[in-house]
């Protein structure tokens, strides 16, 4: 048998170059992770050879009898891990997934409420640019000026003014805690399904370091492959047996065809992991690791959104430091710290060139990282913005190539799970 080396060594050698660059790189990206090896093999495995249109016992095709049983032990898995009675493992990706809760529960032209993307809600979440926000009617809440967090009251007036057959909690650049009762009560006066989208935070829920959907929420939706630590998809949750038959139909025949067979058995593998007490600590430490960073971070002058975090997430506010989103994250990242650049709430500037950046730690918390490395790359990230910030690109240049080589040094020390 040949390899992948021997049959395409051009990309054979760009996957070696990209695990080359991840296990080189402080990663803070909060929207990723590092699966371990057991989730990478089952993702690499002949089970995508397989086509099995429809749900346990009732397929399209013949020859489920192990498929069939690979979907229900995930299935399980997930229900035991989140207390829920449904759940679905088969959409695509976290996009998907959210298409079908509007296949579920709305027509065309209905009204959808959820957080504004330069608020820190989702595309999906009815945003003009988005198919949500094209085929459906958005009302859009945000965060108040001068807190950074999301006004309840506000969200509140808007769901009893417009009536929203669905509303949106949860979203891609929230620090803070998710209020899922408050919103489940005006969800509930409004006459709205609430939909939890807790794609970010999964797997702190998961390991118990964030409050629970469950019991508030009508429907949950998840990707897989963030904090919960699995491979790319996602999962749609119910309580309700109505709830669930109608995102069920939605997901097949509704929006897709065959469901990805080697990804359901990582994500059964991913929350098999996830079940663990080590998991726990993992969640734990995730959040304890984001709270140095941001105090470190803000006693060296970054100003952050809603003024710190109670998750893995950070919103920094670059403004106070002479220096626009983008050309931050591509210093950082030329001295191995890997950021996005993100709007801020009422962001002066463009989407293409905001204030913000967006970090978290997941993955340098994968990584087995703690409190005095998060110190350590709060002072890194000072001392590139900073020097980027006066201006001379010889001097920016210098410390740059220092940062990266201790970076360097420090990655060296901690090898990321999944990689060789
Ligand atoms: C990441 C994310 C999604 C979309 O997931 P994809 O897998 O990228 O399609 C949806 N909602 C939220 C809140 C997310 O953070």
């Amino acid at each position: 048998m040949s390899s992948l080396a021997d049959v395409d060594p051009e990309i054979a050698e760009l996957i070696r170059a990209e695990e080359r660059r991840q296990a080189d790189t402080v990663k803070l990206i909060p929207s990723e992770n590092y699966v371990s090896r057991a989730v990478l093999e089952a993702t690499g495995t002949v089970l995508t050879n397989k086509y099995s249109e429809g749900y346990a016992g009732k397929r399209y095709y013949e020859g489920q009898q192990v498929i069939d049983q690979i979907e229900t032990v995930a299935i399980e898995r997930a229900k035991a891990l989140f207390g829920v009675n449904h759940a679905n493992v088969q959409p695509y990706s976290g996009s998907p997934a959210n298409l079908a809760i509007y296949l579920a529960f709305l027509n065309p032209g209905d009204t959808v409420m959820g957080m504004g993307l330069p608020f820190g809600g989702h595309l999906t979440h009815g945003w003009s640019v988005s198919a949500t926000g094209k085929w459906f009617n958005p009302v859009r809440y945000g965060v108040r000026q001068d807190t950074g967090r999301i006004d309840m009251d506000e969200v509140r007036a808007l769901a009893l003014e417009h009536r929203p057959k669905l509303i949106f909690c949860g979203g891609t650049a929230i620090p803070r805690t998710i209020d899922f009762p408050a919103f489940a009560e005006i969800a509930r006066e409004a006459g709205a399904v609430l939909a939890a989208d807790i794609a970010h935070i999964a797997g702190l829920i998961a390991g118990g370091a964030h409050p629970s959907p469950v019991g508030h929420a009508d429907v949950i939706s998840t990707t897989t492959h963030k904090t919960l630590r699995g491979p790319r998809g996602a999962m749609l949750m119910a309580t309700d047996d109505e709830h669930a038959k109608a995102l069920n139909k939605a997901v097949f025949p509704g929006l897709q065809g065959g469901p990805h067979n080697h990804t359901t058995a990582a994500i059964a593998v991913a929350l098999r992991e996830a079940a663990g007490d080590d998991f726990k600590a993992y969640a734990r430490q995730v959040v304890t690791n984001a709270k140095a960073l941001a105090e470190e971070l803000s006693s060296r002058g970054f100003e952050l959104v809603s003024g710190g975090t109670d998750n893995h997430l950070i919103l920094i506010d670059l403004t106070s430091k002479g220096v626009a989103g983008k050309p931050a994250a591509q210093a950082l990242d030329r001295a191995g710290l890997e950021t996005n650049y993100n709007t801020v709430p009422f962001d002066p500037r463009k989407p293409f060139d905001p204030s913000g950046l967006r970090i978290g730690t997941p993955s340098v918390t994968s990584r087995g990282m703690g409190e005095s490395e998060m110190r350590q790359i709060g002072a890194w990230m000072d001392e590139v913005v900073t020097a980027l910030a006066k201006g001379d690109a010889d001097e920016a240049d210098k410390v740059i190539a220092r940062v990266h080589g201790e970076v360097s040094d420090l990655t060296s020390k901690f090898p990321a799970p999944g990689l060789a």
